[in-house]
């Protein structure tokens, strides 16, 4: 079990600048889709992605930071962003 890595973000000096759009969007659209699971925060305020009790790239870095001290999530962010989505 080899464990690869995820990168974000876009690669400039793509070639084909007609494909480029095509790739752009996918991956935009798996940013949108990330949630921190415990504050609810977007892929765009999570800052870094953090490890969590539920696995890696689940909490963000408020949250995860929190949890590597403490081994425990901060209360007082739970459910932080609920309305912001
Ligand atoms: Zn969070």
């Amino acid at each position: 079990m080899k464990s690869s890595r995820k990168r974000y973000g876009s690669e400039p000096n793509k070639g084909a600048e007609e494909d480029a759009g095509k790739k752009d969007e996918f991956f935009d659209l798996k940013e949108v889709l990330w949630n921190c699971l415990h504050c609810l925060c977007s892929r765009e305020d999570a800052g870094l992605i953090k490890v969590g009790p539920n696995g890696e790239e689940s909490l963000c870095e408020s949250c995860g930071s929190y949890y590597e001290i403490h081994e425990e999530l901060p209360d007082h962010r739970l459910n932080l962003y609920k309305y912001a989505v």
